[in-house]
Formats: structure tokens, sequence, C-alpha cells
């Protein structure tokens, strides 16, 4: 540190020593455009070679132990060396036999005679490699080691190393740039340039964090005897300095984005409105008190002259969709209209049936939209909606099309957020004049995890299922155990009740599941004569579909062999059995989403989950805790468990942002502390305008304006 120090890390990495416009361009490759880029660019792991062995011994203990895989270092000086030709391909191989006073190695460099120049004799060395045998001559040597000359009289330290005999960092690199090039430039990178610390000084007093400078010196070149586990799961202090400089950056950014919005102009419902009352006294069953506290959570909203944007997570089968009604009632009696996106057009016909049976009773016109509809049919739909006849529209993504025009907008509900990309988000608040918008989703990810993907929205949360639900039994049949399942259904089916049959649906192989989907339903309707079967897949026209649906819903049909269009949303309260082939090929959260389809009720209710073959040990996790528990939220953090939050629904998709050196589940506790610095910070200093906020803020905005579509901050 000190004086000398070049500040400007935004420098275009071209102009770094030993870089240059061609190999910018592989680092350009890796995501590495600026000193900054550099800096950031973590290792991700590291190797020990600090160990540093006696010739001798390492033979010794290799011949006891034959141990290949781990990285070897010894120190000695060159005695010898020479080039080779293999006499069949010609190639040149270049050996140095090196000897430390215990014994002697030999190194081998295929294809690099030019180190004849570079390793010359006498010259101080030290080697880290693995070690192999010769085919033929048995006798050990190093494959191809990364080496480093020693030149003692000037550099006498310990640190003077970078890439043997010490914690030597391994990067992620590309065809053209080898970890030895990436690992000199970063040193002298490090050497050259200091890191403006940017979080402000009463956060790293809090925290006794160190400085961003050693941090990031520390993190690519970590001191003698630092703990190579640690460092491995990232877990050092420098490690937990950056994750928690990574999560505040990325707080402080959701932070303003809320801020922002709440500035908005919005519509101030009034929300002492008679339709609700009305409601009440048709509903056939009262609201728990989770939905009546988030209800009044949404009424706050609504009453509000910014517009809300609130997240209400709750269980599969709490009663979201009651919530969401009484939201849309109070747009309508403020004369404006409300629209709710859903992501399968069965679950858009269901929630339209449902939904109208009690507006109609309240006069207030309805319509269902989706892209399977005839054409003169959408049309008319399309003019009502725009005219402002309709007052509440119900539709899949047919909705976010370019002719759905509102008259006049209020209020937009997402059910089953999940299933759709955050932009969809944007696409229909669009479609009014900063409409009210209200989230739903039941997958239901873990608290933290929903902080930092839904980070600048409010969040509500249904914490209980209606009352006289009991959870549903849940096994796991293998081999031949489709006896025993049939066993209870059949039981069931002679109560009265009804039953799903759920196949997969794998995008490679649909045709092929299909036609097993297919055959099941007709082996199915074979082995129960006495009860209809009926099939739903999305191969289906939507007419087709509506007509199952609505079979099954009459209970004409008792047994629905499906594949998992009915995933979502579907709600039949009188089926309780749910029977699921190849459980093993569907995540956690989908058996968890399918398993709601049952238990509706209050009767006892079973969801038999059936597999043939080889089941992952993954697989065996999730269906043992399927069989565990029936709680959402639990299933959500053993799932993220299991995958990890990347692969949580594909991450793009979902908008989790993309973390440098922060892990999610890993770092929950440094996510949680730096939202609340974020938030603190923000409330205080909401556009970042203090001195001691300016390189915090420009960080951000380097990092997140963009990406988190925070628009111009002023
Ligand atoms: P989800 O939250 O999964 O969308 P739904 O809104 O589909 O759940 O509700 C599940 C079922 O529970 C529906 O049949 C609904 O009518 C019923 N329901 C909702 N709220 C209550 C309540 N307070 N008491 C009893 N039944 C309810
Ligand atoms: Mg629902």
């Amino acid at each position: 540190m000190g004086m000398g120090f070049q500040m400007d890390i935004q420098k275009d990495i071209q102009y770094l020593k030993g870089v240059g416009p061609a190999r910018a361009k592989l680092f350009n490759k890796l995501g590495i455009h600026t000193v900054e880029d550099l800096i950031n660019y973590i290792p991700f792991r590291y190797e020990d070679r600090g160990n540093l062995k006696p010739i001798k011994e390492l033979l010794q203990s290799w011949f006891t132990l034959q141990d290949y895989t781990s990285f070897k270092t010894v120190q000695g000086k060159i005695v010898s060396s020479r080039i080779i030709i293999t006499p069949r391909q010609g190639r040149k191989i270049f050996e140095a036999v090196v000897g430390d006073g215990s014994g002697y190695i030999t190194a081998k460099w295929f294809n690099q005679a030019y180190l004849k120049d570079v390793l010359k004799k006498d010259r101080d060395i030290v080697l880290s490699g693995y070690l192999k045998r010769d085919n033929y001559s048995h006798e050990l040597y190093m494959d191809g080691p990364e080496y480093e000359i020693i030149d003692t009289e000037s550099m006498p330290e310990d640190d003077a190393l970078i890439h043997t005999g010490r914690i030597v960092p391994i990067y992620r690199v590309t065809n053209g740039l080898s970890q030895k090039v990436l690992r000199n430039i970063i040193k002298s990178a490090l050497e050259t340039y200091s890191v403006p610390e940017i979080l402000p000084e009463d956060i790293i007093k809090k925290y006794h964090l160190p400085f961003s400078n050693i941090a990031i010196n520390q993190i690519h070149f970590p001191s003698k005897g630092t703990d190579i586990e640690k460092l491995n799961r990232g877990e050092t202090v420098p490690h937990k300095r950056l994750s928690f400089e990574e999560f505040l950056l990325l707080e402080v950014g959701l932070a303003m984005k809320k801020t922002a919005v709440t500035k908005e102009s919005g519509i101030p419902f009034n929300v002492n409105c008679s339709l609700i009352d009305k409601l009440f006294s048709i509903l056939p069953f009262k609201l728990t008190n989770s939905q009546d506290r988030v209800i009044n959570e949404i009424k706050k909203d609504m009453a509000m002259p910014h517009p809300m944007n609130r997240l209400l997570q709750g269980d599969v089968g709490c009663g979201k969709t009651v919530v969401a009604l009484m939201a849309m009632l109070v747009a309508v009696d403020n004369g404006y209209q409300a629209a709710m996106l859903v992501p399968t057009e069965v679950l858009a016909e269901q929630h339209y049936r449902n939904i109208k049976s009690y507006l109609d009773k309240l006069n207030i016109a309805s319509a269902v939209l989706k892209s399977g509809m005839k054409s003169k049919e959408k049309k008319s739909v399309l003019e009502s909606v725009s005219a402002g006849e309709i007052k509440i529209l119900i539709g899949t993504h047919a909705l976010l099309e370019g002719g759905v025009t509102f008259n006049r907008l209020g209020l937009a509900v997402i059910d089953e957020q999940h299933k759709f990309g955050v932009l969809q988000r944007a696409g229909l608040k669009n479609k009014g004049y900063n409409p009210d918008v209200l989230i739903m989703t039941a997958t239901p990810i873990p608290r933290t995890l929903a902080m930092s993907v839904y980070g600048d929205l409010d969040v509500s949360v249904i914490d209980e299922l209606p009352p006289g639900r009991t959870p549903v039994v849940t096994r796991w049949l293998y081999g031949n155990s489709r006896k025993e399942a049939y066993y209870i259904m059949q039981e069931e089916l002679k109560k009265g009740r009804q039953a799903y049959v759920v196949y997969p649906l794998v995008e490679e192989s649909e045709k092929v599941d299909l036609k097993s989907a297919v055959e099941m339903a007709e082996r199915l309707q074979k082995s129960f004569p006495d009860y209809k079967t009926g099939l739903l897949h999305g191969r289906m026209k939507s007419a087709e579909k509506e007509e199952v649906m609505a079979g099954f819903k009459r209970n004409d049909i008792h047994i629905l062999v499906s594949t998992t269009v009915i995933e979502v949303g579907v709600d039949v309260p009188n089926s309780t059995v749910m029977v699921i082939e190849h459980a093993e090929r569907f995540g956690l959260s989908q058996l968890h989403q399918l398993r709601g389809r049952v238990g509706r009720g209050s009767d006892k209710s079973y969801c038999l989950l059936l597999t043939d073959g080889f089941v992952t040990d993954d697989g065996r996790k999730r269906l043992g805790i399927m069989e565990k528990t029936n709680n959402g939220f639990e299933i959500a953090e053993e799932d993220l468990a299991i995958r990890g939050p990347g692969e949580l629904f594909g991450t793009r998709q979902a908008g989790i942002p993309e973390l440098r050196v922060a892990n999610i589940i890993r770092d929950v506790k440094i996510l949680e502390a730096a939202r609340k610095d974020a938030f603190e910070i923000i409330s205080k200093d909401p556009s970042l305008s203090l001195p001691k906020h300016k390189l915090l803020r420009h960080a951000m905005e380097r990092k997140w304006l963009n990406k988190l579509e925070l628009g111009t901050i002023s």
C-alpha cells in the first residue's frame, strides 16, 4: 500500500502491463473488461503448494501411498536438462533433472522445447505438479509441472513466489490464456492498483471488516497458513467481506428501486367498498386470520397514492385466489378494471369459472382470454375490454399481447409468479397507467431468496391453511407397489371420491411420454370399469381441455390421467388421491405443487409416489422429504439445499441476480445483515448523495443500474 498506487481501476484491461489488444480479447471472453473486473475475478479454488517436501521423502511416500491425485511441490537446483524426441510421433519433450540434496526428480514438458532457454542448468527452481510413472522405465517424474525460478539474491521473501511454494489461486481460464499468465497479470495489477474502499467507514467499524484492498489481495494470494479448506469453501474473512460488499450493492440498488416506486404516483383507491361486503355475504366460508390480515395489508397499499408492489406468498391451498378477488373488487368498485395473469389455460379457465360464479351474483362482467380461443370470440372479448365493459379479465400469456388494451386498468394480479419470467411483471403493468400490482406465488421460495429476487417488493404471507385440512398422507411406493396404489384408489372411489394419475412429460421424449399417458388412461379404464377415466394433456385443443376439466369438476369423470398441466392451481376438493408415476423425474417443488391438488377438503387424502427402476441419490432425498413433510416452506428450503440457488428456477428467467463471490445459501446471514444496512443507508440518504456514499453509489450503478432496470435515479 501507500504511495504511487494507481486508482483508476476503470481502465481498459488492454492497457495493463502484459495484456495488449490480442490478450484483451481473451480476457473479454471471461467477462473481464476493466482492471476492476480483473481484480474482482475471484479464484474458484485454491491449491496448497506451500507444503515443500524433500525429494527423497516425496518419492518414498509415493510408493507407499500411490498418490497420483494430489499436488506435489519441491524446490531444488537444475542439475541437467535435455530435449528428447519421441520415436514415433516425433514430439519434442523437454526434460530437466532437479536435485535438492536428498534426491533427484525428473520433470517433463511436452512440446515446450523453448524451455531449454528458460530452465538452465544451476538455476534454483520450485516445481508444482502431479507425479506420474513412466510406462517403460517405471521411473517417477513430474508431468508438466508449473515452475518458478527463484532469484535468490533479489527476492528472498516468502511472498515472492506466485505459482508455487504457496497457496495458489486457480481461476477459470479460457483457451490461449493459461493459469500462469492470468496469475501473473493479476499479481501485477494488484501491485500497481489500489482498490478504493467503497464501504462507508461506520460499516467497516461495525463488523470489523478488513479494508477492500487487503481483502482482495488475500483472496488472490492468501498468506501462509490460511486454512485451505475455508478458502475452498469461500469462508475466510476476506471472502465474507467481499460477499457482504456484493450483497450490500445489490440491496442498496433494490432499496433505491423500492423508494423510487413509492415516489411514483398511483391510484389512491377508496378501500371501504361495498362490493367486498357483498362478497362476504355470499362466500361459503369464513376467511382465515391470515387471509384477513393479508387483505388488510393489500387494502392499505391500494389506498396509497403510489403503486402497490406486493408479493403474496402462501402454501398450496391456503386460499390466495379469494384474496386476489377481494383486491380486484376494490379496483372495480372504484370504477377501474382488473386483470389476472395465470400460467396455463387450464388454470385460466378454472379461475374464470370459480370467480365468475361470485361475480355474476354481484353483477360484474368478467371474461377469460386464452391463446387457443377462436378469433371471433377473442375479438369480441378484446372489444369489450377496451370499451371498459368487462371489468375483470383473466387470461394466459395472451393478456400480454399487443392487441390487448384496457380502458382503465387499475390492478394487475399475477398468479403463480414462479412460472413466469421477471419481464412479464413489467408487461402487464404497462397495460395501465401505474396500476397496482399483486404477485402471488406458492413456490414458496425461502424468505431469504425472496429477498434477493423480489427485494423491491413488499411481502405478505399467508401462513395457515383453512381449518379442517388434514395433511396429505404421502408414500413412496417402489417396484411393484402399483397394486397397492390402485387398492387405495379403489377404496376412495367407492366413497365417491376422485383421483388424479399424473405422468411426467419430458420434452425430449414428449411423444413417447404422451403415448404412455394415453395408454395408461386406457389401461386404467379397463382396471376400473365402474368408473369413468378422462385424459388431459397440453397438446389438446382448448375446448377439449375445458370439456375434460368441466367433467372432472362435475364428478362425471372419476379418474383424471394427466400430464403436469394440472401442476398449478387446479382445485377440485372432492379428489382425495394423487398417484404420481415416475415420481423420481419431478423436482421437489413440482411434487409439492402436484400434491397440492389433493387434501383440499377435510377428509384424509393420499399422495402415492411411484418409481420404476433406478432412483438417484438426489431422487431418493426428494421422495423422502415428500414423505416427511407437507410444509411448503420447509420443502423450498430443502429444495434449495439439494439444487443450489442457481438452478432453482433456471437462474436468468427468475431474475436471480448473478453473484461473484457471495452464495445465497452459504451466506444467508451476511445477506440479511447487508439488507438491513442497505435499507438503513437509503432511508437516511435516499439518493446516496452524501460524500461518504459517493463511491458506494458509483459501484452500485456500475454493477446494477441496467440489470435492476433502475432507470435514472436522481
Ligand atoms: P391457492 O392458495 O393454492 O391458490 P385456492 O385459492 O385455490 O388456494 O384455495 C384452495 C381451496 O380452499 C379452494 O377450494 C378455496 O375455495 C378454499 N378456501 C379458500 N379460503 C378458504 C377458507 N378461509 N376456508 C375454507 N376454504 C377456503
Ligand atoms: Mg392458486
